[in-house]
């Protein structure tokens, strides 16, 4: 699928409707979810929960005890805020069977409330739609650009009024990540800064006619041929479909995805 030259973000791991979530960001040093936990998701210290069905949620325990027997820093678990109570009470029961205190940060977050995450960026939960509790996540990043009246001056110019102190650079957020979780497809639409992040991972659970999108969308979830009409909402850098039905085969996947996307799409969408 994707051919393109550019640089793309690194993702590791695995999505499967119903069996397991878990993907490592390393240039972000961040884990998308913990359905499952492999020895390398243990080193990400940072997590990003977007709700509480067990495919995403279920080896949080797991990864937390891990890294304090490897004696790494507490996770961090970053949670939508309607289940905090009940995260922590589910490590307080893991760890009571487990005969130990996991040594865990939860971070209860919601639309509206940010969190920074240090070297100018700042991780900023969206609504998304399903059927428990249930965010997104983008990170944003603040950069540095030259002031609109100032683009396309020559460098000796702009030099020139820096040192008579004029501040010809602005700050400006650009969303680097996004990161749905399971969700309907409108949230397309309610959440414009998916248009423009660098790198979108959304869910596509079904695909074709097994599953129609009626059914998908009872069960809180994206089928293809929803994205497919609302294409034009996806960001043009970088699309990566994950959460497939396990009931497609990798063959399958890259099949219908071919068959139903337009051409431009296909060439620059990725699956996980
Ligand atoms: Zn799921
Ligand atoms: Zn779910």
């Amino acid at each position: 699928m994707s051919s393109s030259t550019k640089t793309l973000l690194e993702l590791r791991g695995r999505s499967v409707a119903g069996l397991e979530t878990c993907i490592e960001v390393p240039s972000l040093k961040l884990l998308l979810d913990v359905g499952s936990c492999s020895r390398s998701a243990v080193n990400h210290r940072r997590v990003l929960i977007s709700h509480g069905h067990l495919d995403h949620i279920g080896a949080i325990a797991q990864h937390a005890a891990r890294r304090s027997l490897l004696g790494m820093e507490e996770g961090e678990y970053f949670v939508p805020s309607e289940i905090a109570s009940q995260v922590e009470a589910l490590f307080n029961a893991a760890g009571a069977l487990d005969g130990q205190v996991i040594p865990r940060r939860i971070v209860p977050l919601s639309p509206g409330r940010d969190e920074p995450l240090g070297k100018r960026r700042t991780l900023r939960p969206f609504r998304t739609f399903h059927r428990v509790p249930s965010q997104g996540y983008t990170v944003w990043e603040t950069r540095s650009r030259l002031r609109a009246e100032f683009r396309g001056m020559p460098g000796e110019e702009l030099g020139a009024l820096r040192r008579r102190g004029v501040e010809v650079a602005e700050a400006h957020e650009v969303p680097l990540l996004s990161f749905t979780g399971d969700t309907r497809v409108e949230v397309l639409e309610q959440t414009p800064e998916l248009q423009q992040t660098e790198c979108l991972v959304i869910e596509a659970s079904f695909l074709d006619e097994r599953v129609p999108v009626a059914q998908a969308r009872d069960m809180g979830h994206i089928h293809l041929d929803e994205l497919v009409d609302r294409h034009e909402l996806l960001p043009k850098t970088d699309v990566v479909l994950s959460h497939f039905s396990s009931r497609y085969t990798t063959e399958e996947v890259t099949l219908l995805l071919k068959r139903k996307l337009p051409a431009e799409r296909f060439a620059q969408a990725r699956a996980l």
